[in-house]
């Protein structure tokens, strides 16, 4: 017995400094997890975290110092940028209690959770899944991870991004309403629409940069 057709290659991200690829299994995110950010949405306070995921190959890699090209999606008049920590788990678990939970990550990287804003709202709006919004190809560019080996564990630092230079989203990673040992990420405050060819330049202290532009 074999494939009905070729199975499609394992997603990689290549490893900051070095030839060794980390595979990606899945994308987890978080809604709503720096309080500026929340309250932008029309929310506040400490709700319990909620997650969405996107598909593997949603990834857009971007190489170090490189600038990668996003392709445009379509249906949207209101693609959002959302810039954040990418937390790369490298162990398996369950149970995992938040004092233990920095051991299982391998890695950290400056990503991009591209959002179709519009489509999001709708979904919303009639109590459906998030997917159209969120899951679409190329949502989810990303920098080299770097290993926890040599970033140490990220507790607080800066994250920004400029859009054509000018700043859109800056924060503290500190500033996350439930942090990284409870659950992974999220974005700050500052998400906007972007348009076609717009440069989109973001960093992480002691993580990495990016830098997208959309085709
Ligand atoms: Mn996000």
């Amino acid at each position: 017995m074999g494939y009905v057709f070729a199975a499609p290659p394992q997603v990689v991200v290549p490893v900051f400094a070095s030839s060794d690829l980390f595979p990606v299994h899945r994308i987890y995110c978080v809604g709503r997890n720096y309080e500026e950010h929340a309250r932008e949405m029309g929310f506040s306070g400490r709700e319990p975290p909620f997650f969405f995921a996107k598909p593997a190959d949603a990834v857009l890699v971007v190489a170090e110092g490189a600038i990668g090209e996003m392709p445009f999606p379509a249906m949207t008049n209101s693609l959002h940028h959302e810039m954040e920590l990418v937390v790369a788990i490298g162990k398996r678990g369950r149970d995992i209690t938040t004092a233990s939970a920095a051991s299982h990550i391998w890695g950290y990287a400056a990503g991009l959770d591209m959002t179709r804003r519009d489509l999001q709202g709708e979904m919303k709006k009639q109590g459906r899944p998030w997917e159209i919004g969120k899951g679409f190809d190329h949502s989810a560019p990303i920098g080299a991870i770097k290993p926890i080996a040599r970033s140490g564990e990220i507790k607080a630092g800066r994250i920004w991004l400029k859009v054509n230079g000018e700043m859109r989203q800056e924060a503290d990673v500190a500033s996350l309403i439930w942090n990284v040992n409870e659950t992974y990420t999220g974005t700050p405050a500052g998400v906007a629409a972007v348009k076609k060819g717009d440069l989109m330049e973001g960093a992480i202290d002691g993580v990495g940069a990016i830098k997208v532009r959309l085709a």
